[in-house]
């Protein structure tokens, strides 16, 4: 069974995802992470960030793995562990720019779609209710204001040990919404058969009975 969860930066979809994952024994898919794992990869090999053909020779031999851990998921790039490296400010910054480029897109999609095949799974993301899994079981839409979206980000920053200011994130997370929804490539977009659920106003509790009272339907 595939359950989609997209919606934009910092709504949760990490921690619904994973705890919907652990709760029915399924595998959790951080589709963020694969873009940045690749910008980080990037950003690391100093190739500019436009230069799709350069970028997609890099790509083609990267790995990316994950491995579930007691905190959720690490993520392996070529079997280095880069958890906390993808999370610095310099490749969230980036990291739009890098998942516009189409082939980039081809490319993580055609690695999303084969992760699927393989397992029950929650996938999270922008896309994967309309592009990666579009006959996904269930499929969520997660929202929250971008001031609340801000709030959690600076929490669980501070867990990380980065210290970026409250103002900067909000601003952060807003421009990252506009460049996500108005890319030409698969723009995060609610699919039309996506069920909305606006977590400014639920507790991570009432958001995961939710879903569960979707999956059993
Ligand atoms: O989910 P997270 O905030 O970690 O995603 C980082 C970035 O990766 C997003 O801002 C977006 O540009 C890109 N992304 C995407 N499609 C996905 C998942 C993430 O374009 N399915």
């Amino acid at each position: 069974m595939q359950i989609a969860i997209d919606g934009p930066a910092g709504s949760g979809k990490s921690t619904i995802a994973k705890l919907v994952a652990t709760k029915l024994g399924f595998i959790y898919c951080d589709t963020g992470a694969m873009y940045r794992t690749v910008t980080l990869m990037a950003l690391r090999a100093q190739l500019p960030l436009a230069d799709e053909a350069a970028i997609m020779r890099h790509l083609e031999a990267l790995t990316i793995s994950f491995q579930p851990s007691a905190d959720g998921q690490l993520v392996f790039m070529n079997g280095e562990d880069v958890t906390l490296a993808i999370r610095e400010p310099e490749t969230t910054n980036n990291v739009s720019q890098v998942a516009a480029l189409p082939a980039v897109r081809a490319e993580l999609v055609k690695r999303q779609r084969a992760i699927a095949e393989a397992h029950d799974i929650v996938m999270d993301g922008r896309d994967i209710g309309t592009t990666v899994l579009p006959n996904a079981a269930v499929k969520i839409f997660l929202i929250a204001s971008v001031a609340e979206r801000a709030k959690r980000r600076f929490k669980e920053n501070q867990a990380r040990g980065i210290t970026t200011p409250l103002a900067e994130l909000e601003a952060e997370i807003a421009e990252r919404d506009r460049k996500d929804s108005t890319r030409a490539t698969s723009p995060l977009r609610k699919a039309a058969d996506a069920v909305e659920l606006d977590s400014t106003s639920m507790t991570i509790d009432e958001e995961v009975s939710e879903i569960l009272a979707l999956v059993a339907q």
